[in-house]
C-alpha cells in the first residue's frame, strides 16, 4: 500500500491523498477538494484504477472535486450518512459561509454510506472507518492497519484539532472522537486534512487540545 500526497491546488483547500494497493493496482482518492491538473496527473502517473473517493466529511474544501473525479474515473463516492447532505448543499458544505471565487458545488449523491466500524476493501488493503463527529456530525477517519496510517480529515491535526464553531460543530463530541483516536494501540502515521503529517504518538503527548482532555 502506497500513499501519495496531493497538494491542494487552491489556497486553504484540503490535502488530498491517493492510496494505491500495489498488489492489484486499485486506488482510492481521499478528499478531492478539487480534481484539477495535479490530482489528475497523480492518478495518471500512479496508473491506479480509481475505485473510491473517500470523503472524511462534507466541507467544500474536501468534496468539490468529487463530482469530476467520479465523472472522469467512475470511482464511487463514500461518506458518512450524517454528512451526505453536504454533497448537494452549499449551506451544509459551508460554501455559503465562505464563498470562494471560481468554486461551485455540482450536486452529488453518495454511492456508499459508511458507518463506524465498516471496512472497505481496496484490493488487498483493508480500510476501516471510525466515526469521529465533532468538526461535523458525519466526520470519519479512515484507518489502514496494515500500513499503520490514519487519514484524519479535520478531526486531528498536527498539534491541534478541527474547529467546532461551524454548522453542526460540537466541541464535546470532538473531544470524545479525539479520545477514541488516542485509545488506538500503538503508533500510526497521521495524514490530516490540513497542514503537515504527524504521528499519533506525537499528538498523544504534544497536541494542544489532547493534552487538555479530561
Ligand atoms: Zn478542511
Ligand atoms: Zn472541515
Amino acid at each position: 500500500m502506497k500513499v501519495i500526497q496531493i497538494d491542494p491546488q487552491y489556497e486553504g483547500f484540503a490535502n488530498s491523498y491517493l492510496i494505491v494497493d500495489e498488489s492489484t493496482g486499485e486506488g482510492a482518492l481521499i478528499d478531492p477538494g478539487c480534481y484539477l491538473e495535479n490530482a489528475q496527473a497523480a492518478v495518471r502517473d500512479s496508473a491506479a484504477a480509481l475505485k473510491y473517493i473517500l470523503l472524511t466529511h462534507g466541507h467544500f474544501d474536501h468534496i468539490l472535486g468529487a463530482h469530476s473525479a467520479k465523472e472522469l474515473t467512475g470511482a464511487k463516492i463514500v461518506i458518512h450518512p450524517e454528512d451526505e447532505k453536504c454533497l448537494s448543499s452549499e449551506y451544509y458544505s459551508l460554501l455559503t459561509t465562505y464563498p470562494t471565487e471560481g468554486c461551485e458545488l455540482i450536486p452529488e449523491k453518495a454511492d456508499i454510506l459508511v458507518n463506524d466500524g465498516d471496512e472497505i476493501k481496496l484490493g488487498e488493503t483493508a480500510i476501516r472507518v471510525m466515526h469521529t463527529p465533532g468538526h461535523t456530525p458525519g466526520g470519519v477517519c479512515y484507518i489502514i492497519e496494515s500500513g499503520r496510517v490514519i487519514f484524519s480529515g479535520d478531526t486531528l491535526f498536527h498539534s491541534t484539532a478541527g474547529r467546532t464553531d461551524n454548522i453542526g460543530g460540537d466541541f464535546e463530541k470532538l473531544c470524545s472522537s479525539l479520545k477514541k483516536l488516542i485509545a488506538l494501540d500503538g503508533d500510526y502515521t497521521v495524514f490530516p486534512g490540513h497542514n503537515i503529517p504527524t504521528t499519533l504518538e506525537r499528538e498523544r503527548t504534544r497536541n494542544f487540545i489532547i493534552r487538555r482532555l479530561k
